[in-house]
């Protein structure tokens, strides 16, 4: 669990800390932080919110207002790229554009919103329809990449599964179960094991792609997260489990963790926790 979403705050991230008692929150960049004791689930974080729900919208428009929250506020503009070893996206304005509206160019691995030089990004529902406009397009690309980098590392280490999906979860990278959703079939039916992938796995540097993908075949041998299960894991990664874990804190399923410096919340460093 790296994050949880929130109907008041949106995404919030979370940051495990093994000297935290209890739950701290702040509002960093924009984005609702929590850091939380190690082993606690879900439902614990999830009610204390709910207890504190009132003083915590207190806190987070208090934040809202503030000039560093403000100026570092996730936004999408001109300034927006998001760059990934698989996928790169920006904005580029053209002012011939009179009609008011985004088209799109598609260049392998490159994708460009060409818009109105004037183009007014605070506009009512534009954050939102940017976001999904983006959103799509990662998920495009990551239905074409990721199965077949799934299918390449089930054959390579003998982890059949029996069908694999993209879809656009936050708060976790994956899943493996036996049970299809609607609309699934199985490709392999020797196999009742079926993989879902979230499409911002794509966004992460290949070896931790990787890591997700190993993690997710994995448990086709071990449904579960015990010592063998990781004994398992580690000795297909060569001994970087520990590794990839600690690097893969630095993420979070939004697109805003992979973009540049100028509008990115980026990573957010320990040191203040
Ligand atoms: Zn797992």
């Amino acid at each position: 669990m790296t994050s949880i979403v929130d109907t008041d705050f949106g995404e919030i991230l979370l940051r495990e800390n093994s000297r935290a008692r209890g739950f701290t929150f702040r509002v960093r960049e924009g984005q609702m932080v929590v850091t939380l004791p190690p082993r606690c689930t879900e439902r614990e974080l999830r009610e204390s919110i709910e207890r504190m729900r009132p003083k915590l919208l207190k806190l987070w428009k208090k934040a809202a207002k503030s000039p560093t929250n403000q100026r570092q506020r996730r936004h999408i503009d001109w300034n927006f790229r998001l760059e990934s070893e698989d996928i790169t996206i920006d904005l580029q304005p053209d002012a011939t554009l009179r009609d008011g509206k985004f088209r799109l160019t598609k260049d392998r691995g490159h994708v460009t919103l060409v818009g109105p030089a004037d183009y007014d990004f605070d506009g009512e529902g534009v954050q939102a329809w940017l976001e999904k406009v983006i959103t799509e397009q990662i998920r495009s690309y990551a239905r074409g990449i990721l199965p077949a980098r799934l299918r390449e590392l089930s054959a390579q280490y003998n982890l059949p599964f029996g069908s694999v999906s993209v879809n656009a979860a936050r708060g976790r990278w994956g899943s493996c179960g036996i049970h299809l959703q609607r609309g699934e079939t199985l490709v392999d039916h020797t196999s009742p094991y079926v993989i879902h992938l979230s499409l911002f796995t794509l966004l992460l540097p290949h070896h931790l792609q990787r890591f997700i993908l190993l993690h997710e075949l994995t448990h086709t041998l071990e449904m579960n997260h015990s010592p063998r299960f990781h004994a398992k894991l580690d000795n297909m990664l060569g001994g970087t489990e520990k590794d990839c874990i600690r690097e893969m804190r630095h993420y979070t399923t939004s697109i805003f963790h992979f973009v540049g410096a100028e509008t990115g919340a980026g990573e957010s460093s320990e040191d203040d926790f």
